[in-house]
Parts: C-alpha cells; structure tokens; sequence
C-alpha cells in the first residue's frame, strides 16, 4: 500500500480498465474509507500534464454489478487523494431512433429509478469513529457540473465526434434492462438515455462538493427503440469495444481543460455554503 499522503490526483474518472491500462508510472493506491472498500484500487497517473485518478466502478475483473457497487465508498476515496473534479464515461441505451449506437451524450439531467441505493452522506447514521453527519438538503436542480459539461462537448467535437450536447438519463436498478413497456415509457416521457450507474453517482460526488459530468456512450437502441428480442449484454460490449478509444482520447483532452481545482467556479464547490455538515470530508 502506498501512503495517499504522496499519492495525489486532483481528476477522477470512473471507467473501465480501457481508460487507464495504457498510462506509464501508475501507482495503485488502496483506500480505505467509513463506507467500507471502493470498487477496487485507485489508479493514479499523469495525463495532460495532470494528476488523475482512475477507479474501474465495477472493479477490475467487472465483478460488481451496478447495483452492488459502493457508490459512497468510490466517491469518498476519490476526495481523500485529493479529486474535486469527477468524470464519469459510461454506457448507455438510446431511448430515441436517432440516438443509435456510437453516440456520445453529454446529459444535463437525469431521473432516478434506482430501487435499492443509498444516496447520500447524510442519512443520520454514525460514522465508524462514532460522528454522525447532520441532515442536509443538497441542491440538485442541475446535476452535472456546466464547466466539465461544456470541455467534453468541446473535446468531442474537438475529435470529430459531434456529441449530443443535453437530454436526460433515467438510471434504472438493473442489472436487467428494461422491458419494451417500460422501455416506451422512458421514452414517452422525453428522457433520452437509459443506464444503471449514473445515479447515485451524481449525486454523492454533489454532497462531496465534487464537480461531476456524464459522457455516456450509446450502445445499443433500448427495448422499446429497437427491434428485435431487446437488448443483448453481447452487443453492449461490442460497441462499447468498438467506441472505448475514441471516447479515451476525448476525456484525456477533456482532462487537460478542466481548471485547477483551486479556479473552481461552479455551484459544485459551493453548494454547501452555509451548511453545517456535521461530518468532515476528506
Ligand atoms: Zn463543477
């Protein structure tokens, strides 16, 4: 184990093993955390001249399903190497015949249909060392931070890859897809994408003060956009093989606009202002 006292990273994305396998000199940090383990080591590394810190969300040999994984755990470890801003690559259905596979949606909302979760830091229970955090109400109108929104839509279309810029995520429990009635429903309603992991990511790196964006990779049209028998995990990962690169190569140079954590100037740093947390974050 490496001490996190030398090991820093200021970037935080939240992928699989095809964003970081190819960095050089990278450390494997192991945190530990009051929420118990994180999906697995943190991977810290230099790209674009930046700190990162990589985290597979469902560890590296992809044993986690979504509704196992320790959202509260991989946030909180993030934030004790020093995170403040979090990307967060993930795949998606379109709920749309125009969102087809290969496309790049950067949402600026989402709608939770978790079941099973927990979502926030505040949930009165102590913490380990016998603290318990107050209660609090987190701003949540706009869930993904405007700045890291905006450099991934630059990024994309900086590539040749033009993103949807905006629509909504429904993040459903999983770890089956939808139904096509549910599937018609999502769609009826206007959202544009369905996944399972982007919530309660969003949300828990929000309480931390983290700036948290979306890119969410289009693998297949859902159940009730498609034709077919609905979606297979076999072509999810067809696509997702076939597009991980090109989205790589956006969020590495999504990682060398983003401000230093100090410039922050969004609502996710300041969201807590004037709120007694009662607990102390890392
Ligand atoms: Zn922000």
């Amino acid at each position: 184990m490496v001490d996190i006292g030398t090991a820093q990273a200021d970037i935080g994305v939240i992928g699989g093993s095809g964003f970081y396998s190819f960095l050089k000199d990278v450390t494997e940090v192991t945190v530990r955390t009051p929420y118990g383990p994180p999906s697995d080591a943190l991977f810290l590394g230099e790209l674009a001249g930046r700190r990162v810190a990589f985290l597979p969300r469902h560890g590296r040999g992809h044993h986690l399903p979504p509704h196992r994984v320790n959202y509260r755990a991989n946030l909180w470890a993030l934030r004790s190497v020093g995170v403040r801003q979090v990307l967060g690559p993930c795949a998606v259905g379109g709920l749309r015949q125009e969102y087809g596979p290969g496309t790049l949606l950067v949402p600026d909302q989402l709608v939770d249909r978790t079941k099973t979760r927990v979502q926030t830091f505040f949930d009165g229970e102590p913490l380990p060392d016998g603290v318990v955090p107050n209660v609090v109400h987190t701003t949540f109108a706009d869930p993904y931070c405007p700045v890291g929104r905006e450099a991934v839509v630059t990024a994309a279309r900086g590539r040749g890859w033009e993103p949807v810029d905006g629509g909504t995520m429904v993040v459903i429990e999983g770890p089956r897809f939808s139904t096509r009635a549910e599937s018609r429903w999502h769609a009826a309603q206007g959202w544009s994408v369905v996944g399972m992991t982007g919530h309660p990511e969003a949300v828990l790196a929000r309480e931390l003060g983290l700036c948290y964006t979306s890119a969410a990779l289009v693998t297949d049209l859902d159940a009730g956009a498609g034709t077919g028998e609905g979606v297979s995990h076999q072509e999810v990962l067809r696509v997702f093989g076939e597009n991980v690169g090109r989205l790589r190569e956006v969020l590495l140079d999504v990682v060398g606009k983003l401000p230093a954590a100090h410039e922050r100037d969004c609502l996710c740093a300041r969201v807590h202002d004037g709120w007694e947390l009662g607990i102390e974050l890392p």
